[in-house]
């Protein structure tokens, strides 16, 4: 069947922590197909910010999260892992003692030893705003930044007043055409620094802000030109070439609630030795993922991977035993790393 592929080991999730999965479970050979129901790899660092830059990856002083996920997909390069994206893992079997089958909702069927789920926060989605005929305008409504420059000498309107909103009215009136902020109060959930920067671009008329609400779009064929904001005393029609909404995100465990764990909040609760879940041959790391202590943060997840690997690594050869190599000076691992 040519839609079923076998694997020693499938990673559901291509975020920061999938990535690193397959670099740990590599450097053990056990190879790797990795599933991911967005359209490109990185998780949360590519979708939500991929050109904020991150303080708190080991080594790196800052790094975006554009760069540091193509910094994974580099450094797993040698191990050849097969990317499903765009695909939603919905089903599982239990085939024997030692076997899973995994099937998508595009019809592929995976049958693996292993199972690890790195599934982030669940499937996420942008909050959308309720206002009529946005699917009208689907080209001009951005929840995320993916090329800065193409909002250069752009008319924008920032729907919001959380960080994400207040971090983008700091980077994008730079570029702007016309910068305007629309947040329902008066004051903000952001960081202090950020709310008081906002302000100063506002008292210094380098953005617009108005206390309001968007509630109407107005363009012609799917190009945007202004929008109508409700204020409390008026209606104003504001330029708008693009109109980017910043109201959260709705994360859901989906298919994934139904697989049998045992759960707290909504996380996979995990052994912390081997981070297997209650179901034996199911992995869980990164953000999924929840025991004492936990701390949702990339760094916490790369250390899950290693000692997850060399979980599985035992689980698949029961019978050997199983050294801590160092890459550094074990020459078979560097053969792996520079020779393929
Ligand atoms: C604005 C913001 C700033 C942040 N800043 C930092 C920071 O400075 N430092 C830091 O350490 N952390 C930061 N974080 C947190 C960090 O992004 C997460 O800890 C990290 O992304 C978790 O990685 P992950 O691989 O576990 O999950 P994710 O990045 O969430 O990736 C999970 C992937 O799994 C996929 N998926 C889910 N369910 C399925 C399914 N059923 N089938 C197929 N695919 C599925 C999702 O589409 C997603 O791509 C920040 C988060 C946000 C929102």
């Amino acid at each position: 069947m040519s839609n079923e592929i076998h694997t020693d080991a499938l990673i559901i999730g291509a975020g920061p922590v999938g990535l690193f999965a397959v670099f740990e479970l590599g450097l053990l050979n056990i190879n790797c197909h990795v599933l991911d129901i967005l359209d490109k790899p990185g998780g949360q660092c590519a979708q939500l910010y991929p050109e904020k830059p991150i303080y708190d990856i080991p080594a790196y002083p800052m790094i975006t999260g554009d760069d540091l996920t193509k910094n994974l997909l580099k450094q797993i390069k040698p191990f050849g892992p097969t990317f499903h994206l765009e695909q939603l893992a919905i089903d599982i079997l239990k085939i024997d003692k030692n076997t899973w089958q995994v099937k998508t909702d595009k019809e592929l069927t995976f049958i693996c030893k292993v199972i690890v789920v790195a599934a982030g926060g669940g499937s996420f989605e942008p909050k959308k705003p309720n206002i009529p005929n946005l699917e009208l305008y689907n080209e001009c409504i951005r929840y995320s930044i993916d090329k800065k420059d193409s909002f250069k000498d752009k008319d924008i309107v920032i729907l919001g007043g959380g960080d994400s909103a207040l971090d983008w009215t700091v980077e994008l009136y730079k570029i702007a055409k016309s910068l305007t902020l629309v947040h329902r109060r008066d004051n903000f959930r952001g960081a202090t620094s950020t709310v008081k920067k906002v302000m100063e671009l506002r008292d210094n008329n380098q953005i617009n802000f108005h206390v309001g609400q968007v509630v109407e779009l107005i363009g012609v064929n799917g190009d945007l030109k202004s929008v109508i904001c409700e204020t409390k005393d008026s209606e104003l029609e504001l330029p708008c070439e693009i109109l980017m909404p910043f109201f959260g995100l709705t994360m859901s465990l989906g298919p994934l609630s139904d697989w049998g764990f045992s759960l707290k909040e909504n996380r996979i609760l995990v052994n912390t030795e081997t981070f297997e879940t209650n179901i034996s041959g199911i992995y869980a790391v990164g953000d999924i993922n929840s025991y004492p202590g936990k701390l949702k943060l990339i760094l916490s997840g790369f250390h899950e991977c290693a000692l997850m690997s060399h979980a599985v690594y035992k689980k698949i050869n029961p019978e050997e035993k199983l050294t801590l190599q160092y890459t550094t000076t074990s020459s078979s691992l560097q053969k792996k790393l520079l020779n393929q």
